[in-house]
């Protein structure tokens, strides 16, 4: 067997709409990251596509995911701050929002010495992925905790499944700010299949349980700018969009053409049914969110999260679901 593996040739790549200005963050250093202050003691560290946060505490720093694209970097956004401050730049706690190897693969860097912090099913994934580069945390939660650590207060909260089984919200109440990874990409849409949702109800559902938390700053894990509330409202707006404009359309449309066009091919049938309302669904989506939401012309990612979607309303939901008479 013969797999391509030729060089790309950059001719025929497609074009993209430009990128709303909005949707980017602030410019990265010359080692290719930004630190800035959330609030007070907590801080937070982006490349621009993941983001990760660290609070400076008496008892050391306590450090928030450790994706792997900024790796060393973190330990040089944690010097660079706790140099300007004088305080202690020692990584102590590493709080891991899931168990994803690119949110979580720079923490063996920070060596067997720190105590990592995370929901059940996350050192449960850790342990089956046995993953060098992620131990799996020791000290676990199952439905909430809070930890006080050098004098400040974190609440972990675990809310069902989303984007993961395992994710976490981590509440940081005397920083107003919220961490809640892999359900809005600040400014962007989201990736492929709804941002690889495990469980589209339970990642429908996240925004409005984020906002049930009262913050200002919102650590999303994603692009290179920390949220706001009205973030996640744009979010919702989107996500709720695809939903409704697939549920007018799943529900009028005739498909009938389809299945008898193609018997007994009956996956071509379902494919071809379901795709087209997929498409029609997000038709009007490039034109309405140009300018406010980044990507929202990248077919791939629009319409694989549009077919899971639909997918959703018709298993979870039953949309569409006929019992046989
Ligand atoms: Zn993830
Ligand atoms: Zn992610």
């Amino acid at each position: 067997m013969n797999l391509d593996t030729s060089a790309v040739n950059v001719d025929t790549l497609p074009d993209y709409a430009p990128i709303p200005a909005s949707s980017l963050g602030p410019a990265v250093n010359e080692q290719g990251y930004y630190v800035g202050r959330v609030e007070r003691n907590l801080y937070w560290v982006t490349d621009g596509v993941y983001q990760c946060g660290f609070l400076t505490t008496p008892d050391g720093v306590i450090l928030f995911d450790a994706p792997a694209t900024l790796g060393h970097n973190i330990q040089r956004a944690i010097d660079e701050i706790a140099f300007a401050n004088g305080v202690s730049n020692k990584v102590n706690y590493l709080i891991h929002s899931h168990h994803h190897a690119d949110h979580a693969s720079a923490s063996s860097l920070f060596g067997n010495d720190i105590t990592r912090i995370g929901h059940e099913e996350t050192r449960k994934l850790m342990l089956r992925d046995n993953d060098p580069n992620r131990p799996a945390p020791e000290e676990t939660y199952q439905d909430s905790r809070t930890l006080e650590i050098g004098g400040e207060r974190i609440e972990l909260g675990w809310h069902g499944s989303n984007h993961s089984p395992d994710n976490s919200y981590i509440y940081f109440p005397n920083h107003d700010t919220l961490m809640l990874v892999d359900v809005i990409n600040v400014g962007w849409v989201p990736i492929y299949s709804l941002n690889l949702a495990v469980d589209v109800p339970g990642y429908i559902a996240a925004p409005d349980v984020a906002l049930g938390y009262e913050w200002t700053h919102l650590i999303s894990g994603h692009m290179g700018k920390l949220g706001s509330r009205e973030d996640v409202e744009t979010h919702k707006e989107f996500v709720n969009e695809i939903r409704d404009n697939l549920t007018q359309i799943f529900t009028t449309f005739d498909p009938t053409a389809y299945y008898q066009h193609y018997w007994p091919n009956m996956w071509a049938s379902v494919a071809e049914h379901l795709d087209e309302v997929a498409r029609r669904a997000c038709a009007p989506l490039a034109a309405k969110y140009a300018g406010r939401i980044a990507a929202v012309d990248m077919d791939s990612f629009v319409l694989s999260t549009a077919v899971w979607i639909l997918e959703s309303l018709r298993l979870d939901l039953g949309l569409g679901i006929q019992v046989h008479p």
